[in-house]
């Protein structure tokens, strides 16, 4: 079996699915490596790395895509809502796809990639359960996306993060508020830690307090609760707008307090909630940023623009979308060493294997036979169930 590595075409993505270091695994799982000529360039990933490894550099992309039985891509059409559609053409029946396909996104989309008749597995679907961690390539991107994010942010503040004592006076430590204490909030934390900030943080699942106060941060505690705020695979609810209306107005006080404010509250499948209303920014002192890691997703501040930088009532608001891409060395070797693990996972003797009892493939499961069939995207998009096949 042949897995195949295109080169990115997400405008400005410079992370690439797979790095040198792990085709050594993959050949010794009975698999053979082909890689675009280019592909890892920008992560600092060379072709001469790649065949040093035993990977095989093709110069065409639509060669890679006519050799791989099972291609790789970080963003494959759906997360690269701009040029991914021109791969579509390139894809066929019963070749094996793997990466972000954003399957809760427009079923228009996801219903053409099952039209091509691909086998495709989005990663974004993958259990949260101990075994497949090292698979999980949405927590990988959001390590890199909440460290990313502080360093971002530090660099558009006008003053300094630690607290210094100099001949000139003494300086006051930055004051950095996370919003949502998930992964790339987690992280965002410890880096902000590193930097020297003082650090608070907020979310509103109540099993996030322990681990913000281990990393060093202070847990900003609001006097509501959330109503389930955890679902079964642990990500955050939906919770109704007079919850969030009330968290807006319990969390005005800290915001203004804080020179940096870092959100990063979503919900799988829906809009972010609004956390930071205008009249929250107004309360910021001037120079203050906000850095909406949920931009992608609507944002968590009403004044976010998706992908760009605004200054509101002299604070800077930055929507920048796909952060993790400005980190691609390291994203690139984690995504791959979590394609990998997956792979090795789905890959027994050379040949994929398809377990239906298998929760890991299951899951990740999108498409295949020109249908989408998973359970959960079904339900999502409100389709209805499979009838499961005979035999
Ligand atoms: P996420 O990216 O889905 O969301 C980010 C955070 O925003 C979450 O912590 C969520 O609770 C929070 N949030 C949502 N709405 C909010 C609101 N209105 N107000 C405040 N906060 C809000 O989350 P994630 O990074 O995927 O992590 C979610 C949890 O899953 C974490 O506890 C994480 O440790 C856990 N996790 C477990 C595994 C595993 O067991 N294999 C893997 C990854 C993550």
């Amino acid at each position: 079996m042949i897995v195949g590595v295109s080169k990115e075409s997400y405008p400005g993505e410079r992370r690439v699915a797979l790095v040198p270091m792990v085709v050594p695994n993959l050949i010794k799982a009975g698999l053979e490596v082909v890689v675009e000529a280019g592909a890892g360039v920008e992560a600092g990933y060379l072709d001469s790395h790649y065949v040093e490894k035993g990977a095989r550099i093709l110069p065409q992309r639509a060669d890679v895509f006519a050799t791989a039985d099972v291609l790789i891509q970080v963003l494959c059409y759906g997360s690269n809502d701009i040029t991914g559609k021109a791969d579509l053409p390139l894809l066929r029946r019963g070749q094996v796809l793997i990466g972000f396909l954003r399957p809760l996104g427009s079923l228009e989309v996801i219903q053409q990639v099952a039209a091509t008749g691909v086998t495709s597995f989005s990663v974004e679907l993958m259990p949260r359960t101990t075994r497949a961690q090292s698979m999980d390539a949405l927590s990988s991107m959001g390590t890199i996306c909440g460290y990313k994010a502080v360093l971002i942010a530090a660099d558009t503040l006008p003053r300094l993060f630690p607290m210094l004592t100099t001949a000139a006076g003494t300086i006051t430590p930055a004051r950095v508020l996370i919003i949502g204490a998930g992964v790339a909030g987690l992280q965002a934390i410890a880096t902000a830690r590193r930097l020297g900030a003082v650090v608070s943080a907020y979310d509103m699942r109540p099993a996030s307090k322990e681990q913000v106060q281990s990393l060093g941060g202070r847990f900003v505690e609001l006097p509501i609760e959330a109503k389930n705020a955890q679902d079964a695979r642990g990500y955050g609810t939906a919770q109704d707008e007079s919850f969030y209306a009330r968290q807006r107005e319990l969390l005005m006080k800290v915001v203004g307090e804080s020179d940096i404010v870092i959100t990063t509250a979503v919900v799988p499948g829906k809009k972010a909630p609004v956390l930071l209303t205008e009249e929250m920014v107004k309360g910021m002192a001037p120079g203050s940023v906000i850095l909406d890691l949920a931009a992608e997703r609507g944002g968590n501040c009403e004044l976010t623009q998706t992908g760009k930088t605004v200054v509101a009532h002299g604070v800077t608001i930055i929507g920048r979308i796909n952060v993790a891409t400005g980190v691609p060395y390291h994203a690139s070797q984690m995504y791959a060493r979590n394609i990998t693990a997956f792979l090795t996972h789905l890959v027994k003797g050379g040949k994929l294997t398809l377990d239906a009892n298998d929760e890991i493939s299951r899951d990740t499961l999108l498409t295949k036979d020109g249908e989408i069939v998973n359970q959960r995207v079904r339900e999502f998009l409100s389709l209805p169930a499979l009838v499961p096949q005979a035999g």
